[in-house]
């Protein structure tokens, strides 16, 4: 029996605020008349304003693995060429399902450690003349290795190389925490879940959709029923169809979370993920002495604003250290995922946080490296306060 709040510190799912709890403790409305019309319709204006696009956004009952499947079902045919920009385990993911769909998948390859080179990018697509790569897919912000990517640099890559190729984008840990511009950024397909940024539960995911990415479903092969974006949308700019029962409490506390963002204003909520990051980035940095602990992501300006990997010393496993802080201090933290397994533990700091509750995990983290016999630097938490301090 754990007493007390237990602080959840994963790198999604996310806190979900009381606010969007209460939004949705109510009771079913008809989804076929006009009360449940009037939410949905500002939710995707909400979320348009989110993704910054005047493009169709449409949703799934699903999580992110659906949308990444609607995004290759409803563009690619088989034997398509699609380029991935690895970035880490979610990159390489994305690149397994394709493949699975029959797609040809060329990896652009990159250090886990560091982001995408938009050089290497274009350099690539230039020697693609006969333009068989049909599609670039990015993940923005890599949630098991804590390194964003240069989404804007990629796109001016694409371009510069005069490449007619798709990009489709994973925001799935980084919209709603940082900055992220469909339109500005020529982003053809961006793919987003409910439960990070948006401080829902798991169980919807959703997709902005670019002119040209809905004109490469007419030419696309692939079979597609529940995906299919061309039912989905109807004739209009907005979706107009269903598959089965549309999952209406979703709505309810999707309403309240545009909400909530709206009031905070999102370069406030930006800014804030900033700080916490920033003073998690600093308590790593002090455990870091002793040969301690490091972050995972080398580069300090892709240091991820949404969830920071931290690296243990080698011998040293890092489930050990997450478990510790689970069981002794009710703090969750993320674990390492596929070849990262037990090197490493995520602290997500993304979606309904504040300070109190960065600080408290932070405590918990530096008492279980010391319970652990990791080799860490004191003073992470008296860092992360001093610049919490500095920056109030
Ligand atoms: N892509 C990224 C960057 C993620 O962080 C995740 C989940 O954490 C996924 C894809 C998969 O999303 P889901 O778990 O909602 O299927």
């Amino acid at each position: 029996m754990a007493n007390g709040w237990h602080f959840f510190m994963n790198p999604g799912p996310t806190n979900i605020p009381d606010r969007i709890l209460r939004a949705m403790d109510r009771g079913t409305v008809d989804f076929t008349g006009a009360l449940f019309k009037q939410i949905s319709d500002e939710c995707f204006a909400g979320l348009q304003r989110v993704f910054k696009t005047t493009q169709p956004i449409l949703g799934y009952a699903a999580t992110g693995h659906g949308a990444w499947e609607a995004a290759i079902v409803n563009l690619f045919s088989p034997g398509d060429k699609v380029l991935i920009a690895e970035s880490g385990y979610f990159s390489v993911n994305w690149g397994l399902r394709a493949e699975a769909f029959g797609l040809e998948v060329e990896t652009l390859a990159n250090d886990w450690r560091r982001p995408v080179d938009p050089a290497k990018l274009e350099a690539r697509l230039r020697d693609d003349r006969n333009h068989e790569i049909k599609a670039v897919l990015a993940v923005h912000n890599e949630t098991s290795t804590g390194v964003s990517h240069p989404i804007a640099a990629m796109r001016q890559a694409i371009d510069a190389a005069k490449h007619p190729a798709l990009f489709c984008v994973d925001t799935i840990s980084s919209l709603g925490s940082f900055d992220f511009r469909m339109d500005e950024w020529g982003v053809d397909v961006v793919v987003v879940g409910s439960q990070k940024g948006l401080m829902l539960p798991t169980g919807m995911a959703f997709t902005g959709i670019s002119a040209k990415a809905i004109a490469a479903t007419a030419a696309a092969k692939l079979p597609r029923v529940y995906w299919d974006w061309r039912r989905l949308l109807g004739q209009g700019n907005q979706q107009d169809y269903w598959n089965g029962t549309v999952p209406v409490h979703f709505f309810y506390g999707l309403r309240e979370a545009l909400r909530m963002l709206e009031e905070e204003g999102l370069d406030n909520v930006f800014a804030r993920h900033h700080r916490l990051a920033e003073a998690t980035r600093r308590a790593v940095r002090a455990w870091r002495q002793n040969d301690g602990p490091e972050l995972y992501a080398v580069d300090p300006s892709a240091q991820s604003e949404s969830v920071s990997a931290v690296l243990l010393p080698e011998g040293f496993d890092a489930d050990a250290v997450r478990q510790l802080c689970l069981e002794k201090f009710n703090v969750s933290l993320g674990g390492g995922l596929g070849p990262l397994k037990g090197t490493l533990f995520r602290i997500g700091h993304l979606g309904d946080l504040n300070e109190t509750m960065v600080l408290g995990s932070l405590a918990a983290i530096e008492v279980a490296l010391g319970l652990a016999g990791v080799p860490h630097g004191k003073g992470g938490v008296a860092a992360a306060m001093e610049y919490l301090a500095d920056t109030v």
